[in-house]
């Protein structure tokens, strides 16, 4: 059993390796996708804006030609004016010309605070664009080298992977399950060295009556406080078979 449990940890080497390339991997993928993220944002902020300033565009047009309706109005009414003697008439008319003034003045002000509403919109469609620009650019300085970075990871998995079937045809199908099964639970440490009677896992005491057992080394031991596979190295030259 000894000699299946120093595979074992030799194996548990190479697959921290993988493990490690892993996760670097996931976090060169994460930065790539982040940076894909970012451009994507700016792109539907700047598409909200661009929607919103047209709406603003739209109304702006409708003010303007309202106002310049209403304006030709009150000329007419005034050249009117100028036929009409009846004073009552006249009071009625300048009334109504009055009354499209007041109108016209608040339509004005409406105007003017469309027009400074889209200038706000495009000073911020500008400054959007000023950082997709630069979201773009970040994307294409770096994109190549993460992914050479990941193609990098990617070969070094495969030879390792290579050495890793190697070992594991040496191990009992029965003892890799189990192996792997600790390996993932106990973030990649399934196979751990009892030194002093301490499990280097998680630095419990074994009890004296397993410690014996796992210098005999004939069975497999676990700890029993967090069942991860003990490894005894015996001392130089007292190595013992099993
Ligand atoms: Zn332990």
């Amino acid at each position: 059993m000894r000699a299946q449990i120093e595979v074992l940890a030799a194996l548990q080497i190479i697959d921290r390796e993988i493990r490690e390339h892993a996760a670097v991997k996931q976090g060169l993928l994460g930065e790539l996708q982040e940076k894909q993220r970012l451009i994507q944002e700016r792109k539907q902020e700047i598409e909200a804006l661009t929607a919103a300033c047209a709406v603003k565009e739209k109304l702006r047009l409708e003010k303007d030609k309202l106002l310049h309706d209403e304006s030709q109005k009150a000329t007419d009414k005034r050249m009117r004016m100028n036929r009409i003697k009846n004073v009552k008439e006249l009071q009625a008319l300048q009334r109504e010309i009055d009354q499209i003034r007041q109108t016209n003045s608040e339509a004005e002000e409406e105007l003017l605070n469309i027009m400074v509403e889209i200038d706000g919109l495009k000073g911020e469609i500008k400054a959007k664009q000023e950082t997709l620009l630069a979201a773009q650019q970040d994307w294409q300085q770096k994109q190549e080298g993460l992914q050479a970075q990941i193609a990098g990871i990617e070969q070094a998995v495969d030879k390792a992977s290579i050495g890793r079937q190697r070992i594991a045809q040496e191990i009992d199908a029965s003892l890799m399950s189990r192996y792997e099964l600790i390996f993932s639970r106990r973030g990649g440490s399934a196979v751990v060295e009892v030194a002093a009677g301490i499990c280097q896992g998680c630095y419990m005491n074994i009890p004296p009556q397993l410690w014996n057992e796992i210098i005999r080394s004939e069975k497999l031991n676990l700890c029993p406080s967090c069942q991860r596979i003990l490894h005894y190295k015996a001392p130089e030259g007292q190595e013992k078979t099993a």
